[in-house]
């Protein structure tokens, strides 16, 4: 089956939101074995909507939209469906209790009067019920065997409306024999270079051919995504799983974990194993690596706190770091974080720490501390390990890779404890 996308919202192309939609409806398309042959973006405008998703309906005769669906006056999505259809809007009195009952539920009664345009239904639609929000998505199907299938455009509801309603009717729809899919599996790294990935890898590539090896590089690590085209859902899963078997080996402990692992998920989890309970002391990531650490659900159990000890005179108050250890090296300076290690393990009563401290720019670095040098610490017990990373990028993405180092050069040190 072949499709087009066309997202909704004139924040789209004025770039304020990243079409997010698209991407993930690329995605999970592809992996259910249907090819998205064009996307089109456009903005709340009637004529723009009616143009483009006429022209897409007409090259392939199934369209997905994102967008538009919600009470106010710029989403019209709908009204314009529904008249290039031929389809009167009809008041739907089950969606209308359903958006009714999350008004009073969310303490918000009455319901203001837009809402209830939300309740109109295309006269023969099937209505895709929304549990996370209040527009329902719609599907639409002509005489002539046409499909539009309308989402709303927040992307939690578009993606839970796609997994639970669009690709199952899809696959339904697509018929009986064997479908072919698009199928990826990843393998994380971070603290290792792509191109001395690629000298280990070699060409590799070509003998786990037909699967296509990608190098995703990003400020997190770089990820190797193996790809099987149009093979039937087996035969990807087996090769993937064989190309896995060979690559895992050669990337060794550079590798975290596997597809959307997270790294912060995985050094909790070695954390737990090991009864550790974790503290961390940070100055340039601004509590960051507390940020990533705590967005893992169930960290309360191996997770005490943290402290951002960005002035020094908090490196010394919090954290205990001699002054004359500041005075001497400086905040950034392998003396100062391994005695910010060392604090935080006495600050929180946690015997397992990471520290980092480092000049995130675009001012403070000195010709032999430049922009971008960060000093990391780990504290494992009376194990302590410090590295001194030299990252590249602007501020923000200095930031993220010292949290990302912090949490991987605690990982590398939990697994050889
Ligand atoms: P609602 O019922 O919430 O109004 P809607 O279907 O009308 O839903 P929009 O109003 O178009 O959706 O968008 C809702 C939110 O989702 C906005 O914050 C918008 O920026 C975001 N959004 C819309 N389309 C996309 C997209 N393609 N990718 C990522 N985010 C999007
Ligand atoms: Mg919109």
């Amino acid at each position: 089956m072949k499709l087009e996308v066309v997202t909704v919202g004139t924040e789209l192309l004025l770039g304020y939101t990243v079409d997010t939609n698209a991407a993930e409806l690329g995605r999970a398309l592809a992996a259910a074995g249907i090819e998205v042959v064009r996307r089109t973006t456009v903005a709340d405008r009637p004529d723009a909507i009616r143009a483009a998703v006429a022209d897409a309906l007409q090259r392939t005769g199934v369209v997905v939209t994102t967008g538009g669906l919600g009470p106010t006056r710029d989403d019209v999505t709908k009204r314009v469906v529904a008249e290039l259809c031929g389809k009167r809007l009809v008041l739907d009195p089950a969606v209308l209790s359903t958006i009714e009952a999350r008004f009073r539920q969310l303490g918000r009664w009455p319901m203001p009067e837009s809402n209830r345009s939300q309740a109109e239904v295309p006269e023969g639609a099937t209505v895709l019920p929304n549990p996370r929000g209040t527009a329902p998505g719609l599907w639409l199907e002509d005489e002539r065997g046409r499909l539009l299938v309308l989402l709303p455009g927040v992307p939690s509801e578009m993606r839970g409306l796609l997994a639970e309603q669009v690709l199952p009717r899809l696959a339904q729809r697509d018929g009986g024999d064997r479908p072919r899919v698009v199928l990826s599996r990843t393998l994380r790294t971070t603290g290792v270079a792509e191109s001395s990935l690629a000298e280990r890898i070699g060409r590799l590539d070509e003998e786990v051919a037909p699967l296509t090896l990608a190098y995703l590089p990003s400020p997190d690590g770089v990820d190797l995504r193996l790809t099987a085209w149009g093979l039937e859902q087996g035969e990807a899963e087996a090769r993937l799983a064989a190309a896995l078997r060979r690559l895992r080996p050669i990337v060794g402990e550079d590798c975290y974990g596997e597809d959307a692992t997270d790294l912060a998920a995985v050094v909790l989890e070695a954390l737990r194993r090991g009864r550790h309970r974790l503290g961390v002391a940070e100055s340039c990531t601004g509590g960051l690596v507390a940020q990533r650490v705590t967005a893992v659900p169930g960290a309360s159990d191996t997770f005490v706190g943290g402290v951002v000890a960005y002035a020094d005179v908090m490196k010394t108050a919090a954290l205990k770091v001699p002054l004359e250890i500041l005075q001497a090296h400086g905040a950034v300076s392998e003396e100062t974080v391994r005695a910010m290690a060392v604090g935080a393990q006495r600050l929180f009563s946690a015997d397992c720490t990471v520290a980092v401290t480092g000049i995130a720019g675009p001012t403070g670095g000195t010709p032999d501390k430049p922009v971008g040098t960060v000093w990391l610490a780990v504290a494992v017990d009376t194990k302590l390990r410090a590295l001194k990373r030299l990252f590249p990028g602007d501020r923000d993405e200095v930031r993220r890779r010292s949290a990302q180092a912090a949490l991987d050069l605690l990982r590398r040190a939990l697994a050889t404890s």
